[in-house]
C-alpha cells in the first residue's frame, strides 16, 4: 500500500468528491497546499539525484486541459484521463519529459468531467470509437490509490457507445473481475523479460503476476491484448525474448492464447533520462548504449534502424511460430 511522504494539493479539490475522499484518506500526511500542480516551484529546484524522494510525493489537483489527441493504434483518441506520472520507476519511461514536472504521480479529481467529455465524443461520432486513457500514468496501479478505474468501467458500461483501452505494467486486477464491463474495456498488459523487468522496471508487477493477471481477465471476458514493450536490445536479447514468448506460451490459459494480440514497441531514449538515470541508477549504461542509437529531435534518441528491421524480423518470426492465430496490431 503506497503510503506518499507529502501530499501536495490545489485548494479546490476539495469542491470534488474524490478531492474529498483522498483529504480524508490521506489526513494524517502532511500536506502543502499549491496554487497550480503543473508547477511546483520547490520540486523545480530539486536534483536529479532526490528523483526517487520525490516520486515518494502525491500531488492532488484539477486536469484544466482536456485535448484529446487521435491516434491510430489500438485507438482512435489519446484521452488525458484521471492521472499523470506514476510512482514505480522505470528506467526508460516516457513520462519522464521534464522530471521536474512530470515524473511523479499527479491525481485530477474532476474525473467526471473527464469521462462525461468521452462519453460526449463517443457518441457524436458515427463508427465505434476507442479512446486510449492510460497513455499519461498507469491507471491500474492509480486504481490502487483511487478507485478511479473501478468508478470509470462502473460509468462507463452502460453507455451507448465507444470502447477504453488502457496499458499496464501491474498485476492488480481483482477489483475489475466482478465488474459489468460490457466487453467496453480493453486493458493491454505490457510484458518483458524478467532480467529486464527486474533490472530496469523498478517498482512493477513481476512477470508471473502479470500473466496471472492476464488469464483473470480473460476468464472475466474483458478484451487484452499484450504488449512487449519496450523491447530493449541488450546483449543477449533474442535469447531472452524468445524465453519470454516461450514462457506466454506455457502460462497464458488456452483460452487467453485464443483471445490476445500483440503490440511490440522499441524502446526509445532521451537527455533527459540519462541524465536522471545515470545519477539515479546504477546499471544505465546497460540500456544506453549509444552507438546503437541515433537521434530523432529535441534530445530524443530511437534504436537505429538496422536494430529495428532485424527486431522487426525476429518478432514476426517467432510470434508466428507460438501465436500463428494472433493479430499483431504493430511493431514500431
Ligand atoms: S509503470 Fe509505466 S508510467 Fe510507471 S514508471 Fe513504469 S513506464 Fe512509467
Amino acid at each position: 500500500m503506497f503510503k506518499p511522504a507529502t501530499i501536495y494539493f490545489e485548494k479546490n479539490i476539495e469542491n470534488y468528491k474524490l478531492g474529498k475522499e483522498l483529504l480524508e484518506k490521506y489526513k494524517d500526511i502532511p500536506k502543502i497546499e499549491i496554487e497550480n500542480h503543473n508547477n511546483i516551484e520547490e520540486m523545480r529546484k530539486k536534483n536529479n539525484y532526490e528523483f526517487l524522494k520525490m516520486k515518494k510525493n502525491l500531488i492532488i489537483g484539477t486536469r484544466k486541459t482536456h485535448k484529446f489527441v487521435e491516434n491510430h493504434k489500438v485507438s482512435n483518441f489519446l484521452v488525458p484521463y484521471t492521472s499523470s506520472g506514476c510512482i514505480a520507476s522505470c528506467m526508460y519511461c516516457y513520462l519522464v519529459c521534464n522530471y521536474n514536472k512530470c515524473a511523479y504521480m499527479r491525481l485530477f479529481v474532476n474525473r467526471e468531467e473527464m469521462l462525461e467529455k468521452i462519453i460526449k465524443t463517443a457518441n457524436k461520432y458515427e463508427k465505434e470509437l476507442t479512446f486510449e486513457i492510460g497513455s499519461n500514468s498507469d491507471l491500474i496501479l492509480e486504481n490502487t490509490i483511487t478507485n478511479n478505474l473501478v468508478w470509470t468501467i462502473e460509468n462507463f458500461a452502460n453507455t451507448k457507445k465507444g470502447k477504453l483501452t488502457l496499458p499496464t505494467k501491474f498485476a492488480f486486477v481483482d477489483d475489475l473481475l466482478p465488474l459489468n464491463h460490457n466487453k467496453k474495456i480493453i486493458i493491454r498488459m505490457s510484458v518483458n523479460p524478467e532480467y529486464i523487468i527486474n533490472n530496469v522496471e523498478y517498482g512493477t508487477s513481476r512477470l508471473k503476476d502479470r500473466i496471472e493477471a492476464i488469464n483473470k481477465l480473460v476468464e472475466a471476458e474483458y478484451e487484452v491484448g499484450i504488449i512487449i514493450a519496450p523491447v530493449i536490445f541488450l546483449e543477449n536479447w533474442e535469447e531472452l525474448y524468445e524465453k519470454l514468448i516461450i514462457y506466454l506460451f506455457e502460462n497464458l490459459s488456452n483460452k487467453a492464447k485464443k483471445k490476445i494480440f500483440f503490440e511490440v514497441i522499441f524502446m526509445t531514449y532521451s537527455y533527459v533520462q540519462n541524465a536522471i538515470n545515470k545519477e539515479v541508477f546504477k546499471n544505465s549504461s546497460e540500456i544506453f548504449e549509444k552507438e546503437k542509437f541515433t537521434g530523432r529531435g529535441k534530445g530524443k534518441y530511437m534504436y537505429k534502424k538496422e536494430f529495428r528491421q532485424e527486431g522487426e524480423l525476429f518478432f514476426r518470426n517467432i510470434l508466428h511460430k507460438y501465436f500463428i492465430n494472433n493479430k499483431i496490431w504493430y511493431i514500431v
